[in-house]
Parts: structure tokens; C-alpha cells; sequence
């Protein structure tokens, strides 16, 4: 038998979920040197025309090409599965992790997420949204340590071309949240779609509500002008000082892959 990717989707990973409560659509979790663990959830209600989740890779980018290509062979043929609360748990709490990033894919959709938030918070584990918003609600941010909230554009033509959907309820939501001190927001610096200019608009809403809120400028994964991007961040730390990119020093070694097991 031929096996695509829907396929095994409705024979493995869908069905499974029928059949297990407290089943999760995480698929995938990988463990940084420092304690931290990036956990993934399938799906997003969003379509980003640069998702790297969507156009580049499901697994951890931090992976070599190496290991995310033997991880792609195990999703086309049907070797991974989504993974219980109870799972999830077991496996952060045996690795050690101090701080699990949810993220993927969007977690704010999956059911099972507060149900996993709370079980984490009861092992001492500190649960970190990373998330496009628009579903955030009051328990989810209550649970979280905090969340990375990303703004994909400020003007809603502009954000429905980018992503297939409006930006009112994300928008909304940013506001509501932007008072408790949790959010740290986050942009993709997109050439020709999301430049500089949008960004200064981003970074004048953010400091309207909360002048001290970090901002993370992310450069585009394919197809990096980092100059760019720096002068942009430049401009943008005289509307919001706290505004930067990931800086990574030196050689990163990849994370430890917990699952799927590789
Ligand atoms: S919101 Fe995030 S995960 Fe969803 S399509 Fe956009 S970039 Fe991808």
C-alpha cells in the first residue's frame, strides 16, 4: 500500500485521537541544553504564506537536515502519532524540563491544552505559549508563564493577504493581554510583504499599550538579509527600546529529540 500523508493522518494520528481521551495533537518535542523544551502541535487555523512550519519543516529547525529528513520519512509512513497529556507529561518530567514552549503549528487549538498547562504546572513545569493569539483566552494566559504573541501585520489587508484571515480578534486579544506583564511579541520581517515600515506600525501599537514590552524581530528562515533586519531593529529601538532578533553565538547544538524517537 501506497502510503501518503493523508492516509496515515486518518489511519494513525486522527484515529487515535478518537479513541484516547486526554489525547493531544502534539507529535513532536526536542530538549535544549539548558532545560528548556520546544513541544509541537499539529495544525493552524492560520495559513502564512512563510510558515515555517508549513513551507520549510514540522520538526524542530534546530535539528540537522539529516535528522528531520529520517523524521519526515517516519510521518509518510505512519511511525508517528499524537501523544496523550499524560505522554507529554512523562516525557518532559523523565528529561528534566524546566520550561516547555508550546508552539508548532498553533496549541491554542488543540482541546486538550489547559487540561496539559495545568498537569505541567503540577510537576513544576512552567508552560510558554507561543502563539498566533487570536484563541487565547483568560485560563490559557492565567496558566502560562508567559506567551510570545505574533503580530503578523498591523493593517488587516495586509494580514489577510499574509495569512487567509483577518486580524480583529488577534488584535483584540493583544490588547486585552498586554497588561499582565506575560506577552513578548514577535514579528517575521517578510522582504516585499512585511518590511520595515509595517514593523515601526507594529512597534508604535505595542508601545501604546505597554512601551516596555520586548519585541522579537524574526528574519524570514528562507531567504535571510540579516542587514536589513538589523537596520530595521535599529529604527524600530526608537519607538520601542526593547525590540530585538535571536542572536545566536557561535555553534548551537542540535536538541535532543524525546519524540518521535529517532
Ligand atoms: S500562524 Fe504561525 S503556524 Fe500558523 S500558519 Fe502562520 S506562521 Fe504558520
Amino acid at each position: 500500500m501506497l502510503f501518503t500523508s493523508t492516509t496515515v493522518d486518518f489511519l494513525s494520528r486522527a484515529n487515535l485521537n478518537l479513541l484516547g481521551v486526554g489525547m493531544t495533537r502534539i507529535y513532536h518535542a526536542v530538549r535544549f541544553k539548558g532545560g528548556t523544551a520546544y513541544v509541537l502541535f499539529d495544525g493552524c487555523n492560520w495559513n502564512c504564506s512563510f510558515c515555517v512550519w508549513r513551507k520549510v519543516t514540522r520538526w524542530s529547525l534546530c535539528l540537522p537536515l539529516e535528522t528531520r529528513r529520517k523524521l519526515d520519512y517516519m510521518w509518510r509512513t505512519g511511525r508517528v502519532r499524537y501523544l496523550s497529556v499524560n505522554e507529554v507529561v512523562d516525557l518532559l518530567k523523565k528529561a528534566r524540563v524546566t520550561t516547555a514552549f508550546l508552539g508548532g503549528g498553533e496549541p491554542t487549538l488543540d482541546p486538550e491544552l489547559k487540561a496539559l498547562m495545568r498537569a505541567l504546572r503540577r510537576e513544576g513545569i512552567k508552560p510558554w505559549l507561543v502563539t498566533n493569539g487570536e484563541n487565547l483566552d483568560d485560563e490559557m494566559v492565567e496558566l502560562a508563564e508567559g506567551a510570545t504573541f505574533s503580530i503578523k501585520a498591523l493593517d488587516d489587508e495586509l494580514h489577510r493577504r499574509i495569512t487567509g484571515a483577518p486580524n480583529g480578534k488577534a488584535i483584540k486579544n493583544f490588547r486585552r493581554y498586554a497588561g499582565t506583564g506575560k506577552l513578548v511579541a514577535e514579528t517575521v520581517f517578510v522582504p516585499g510583504l512585511v518590511e520595515c515600515g509595517e514593523i515601526e506600525r507594529i512597534a508604535r501599537f505595542i508601545a501604546s499599550i505597554s512601551p516596555e514590552m520586548r519585541l522579537r524581530i524574526d528574519p524570514l528562515v528562507q531567504g535571510v538579509d540579516i542587514e536589513k533586519v538589523d537596520e530595521c531593529i535599529e529604527r524600530v529601538r526608537e519607538i520601542l527600546p526593547k525590540a530585538d532578533r535571536i542572536r545566536v553565538k557561535g555553534s548551537v547544538e542540535p536538541p535532543e529529540v524525546l519524540y518521535p524517537e529517532v
